[in-house]
């Protein structure tokens, strides 16, 4: 058993990860500020006595002995991070400072989760660790981008200077139930509008595409990363390589659901990649991880979450 720490715990992915590490015994800290995650995504794991949240700001510093740190606390969505552009980059650099600084006074591992917003508006096809990227450094996504490109240099300068255990993923497109309804993302935007049948909203010609990973499945290579051994120190990909434009997705959901959208063209905006894709060979060969869930069988149950947690309105309406 060990003593884990998980910031943005609430968060979308954050609860998932926190239900498992629960669930396999260890002693869990859920660390957020609730900026855009939610008290009730952990609710349920209130009752467990390896269990405990705490509200904190990872933008101050932080005393707590544990063994592990996720460090996951980050606005992910682009509308969420481009309202609060300063906030992101301090969220990213300076959080990812505090906690290595615990780390390097407590001996902790920390696992940053990097993205694939590193490589910004990829002139590669398919993304692998060794692209540097091509993010616009003054856009309006670089407060994402560039924090996160930041965060991962300062994990590897604490790792090769101070020695610190770092290990760095980076975390493809994911999708999954206990998503924020409004936080803009195109799985969740793209099934609320489809039940309430309200128009879908594609934006550009929706040819950009995307490749989505079930939430399970991204859980799973967050934890064989973290126990993986010392020397696998990342970056590494995580995500599920099947690719879909967006518009494809936009109608697999109109069907899913039965909808009668009728899909609504908008204007794409400034610097939305147009290509993003994972290479997952290293996450296959170092951590025996791949994503087994198919994006049919995610996108059903992610569909079925949305319409339990609205149907009231639904009936409403
Ligand atoms: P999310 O917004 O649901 O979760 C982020 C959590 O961090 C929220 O609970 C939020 O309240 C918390 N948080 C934000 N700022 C904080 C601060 N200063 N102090 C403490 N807590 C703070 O997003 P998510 O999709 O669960 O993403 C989790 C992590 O994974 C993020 O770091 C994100 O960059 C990364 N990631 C996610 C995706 C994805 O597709 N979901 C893709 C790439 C990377
Ligand atoms: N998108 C869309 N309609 C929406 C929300 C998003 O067409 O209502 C597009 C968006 O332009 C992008 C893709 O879907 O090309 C994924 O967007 P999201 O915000 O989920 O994540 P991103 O990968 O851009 O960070």
């Amino acid at each position: 058993m060990r003593r884990i720490l998980v910031t943005g715990g609430a968060g979308f992915i954050g609860s998932h990860l926190c239900e498992r590490l629960v669930r396999d015994g260890h002693d869990v800290v859920c660390l957020d500020n609730y900026f855009t995650g939610a008290k009730s995504n952990v609710e349920h794991l209130l009752g467990y006595p390896n269990f405990e949240i705490m509200r904190f700001d990872v933008r101050e510093p932080i005393k707590i002995e544990v063994d592990q740190i996720y460090n996951l606390a980050c606005p992910a969505s682009p509308v969420h991070y481009q309202t609060q552009p300063v906030r992101t980059v301090e969220t990213s650099v300076m959080g990812a400072v505090n906690l290595l600084r615990l780390a390097r006074e407590t001996g902790a591992i920390v696992l940053q989760a990097s993205t694939s917003e590193v490589y910004g508006d990829a002139q590669v096809q398919p993304q692998d660790e060794t692209y540097y990227g091509h993010v616009n450094p003054i856009g309006i996504r670089a407060c994402y981008d560039e924090g996160k490109r930041c965060a991962e240099t300062i994990c590897f300068d604490y790792h090769r200077q101070y020695g610190v255990r770092v290990k760095v993923v980076r975390i493809f497109n994911t999708y999954g139930p206990r998503l924020a309804p409004g936080d803009g993302r195109v799985v969740s935007n793209f099934i609320l509008q489809a039940l309430r049948n309200k128009p879908i909203t594609v934006y550009g010609d929706g040819s950009q595409t995307r490749s989505l990973c079930y939430v399970d499945d991204l859980v799973g290579g967050l934890v064989a990363m973290m126990e993986s051994p010392d020397e696998v120190t990342g970056p590494i990909n995580l995500g599920n390589p099947g690719e879909y434009t967006v518009l494809e997705l936009a109608e697999k959901i109109i069907a899913m659901t039965g909808s009668k959208s009728q899909i609504e063209y908008r204007e794409l905006p400034q610097d939305d990649p147009q290509k993003r894709r994972p290479d997952i060979t290293r996450a296959a060969e170092v951590l025996k991880w791949r994503p087994h869930i198919e994006l049919d069988i995610g996108l059903a149950r992610t569909i079925g979450y949305f319409r339990r947690q609205f149907q009231l309105e639904l009936d409403v309406a």
